[in-house]
């Protein structure tokens, strides 16, 4: 078994994460970047779990944007800012 992570586990490498969901059969892969928070599934919250598939250079990963399925991890503290 590999590792999982859920949503606002720190990403511990940038890569390619496979998204399996609970509440809702969907099978998907998101792009993720290091050090960052994992996101929330818009259907099933904190339900959601990310399995590393493929590391990628921290610089070909794009900022995490909202999809149709996943949201951004809320701060607890400081929702609107990014962490630097
Ligand atoms: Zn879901």
């Amino acid at each position: 078994m590999s590792n999982s992570y859920k949503p606002g586990d720190v990403v511990p490498e940038s890569g390619i994460y496979k998204v399996q969901h609970d509440s809702h059969r969907l099978m998907h892969t998101a792009t993720l970047l290091r050090e960052t928070l994992f996101p929330l599934c818009r259907h099933c919250g904190q339900r959601v779990r990310f399995e590393l598939r493929r590391q990628v250079k921290s610089s070909q990963v794009p900022a995490f944007r909202d999809t149709a399925h996943l949201k951004e991890y809320p701060l607890p503290d400081s929702p609107f800012e990014v962490a630097a």
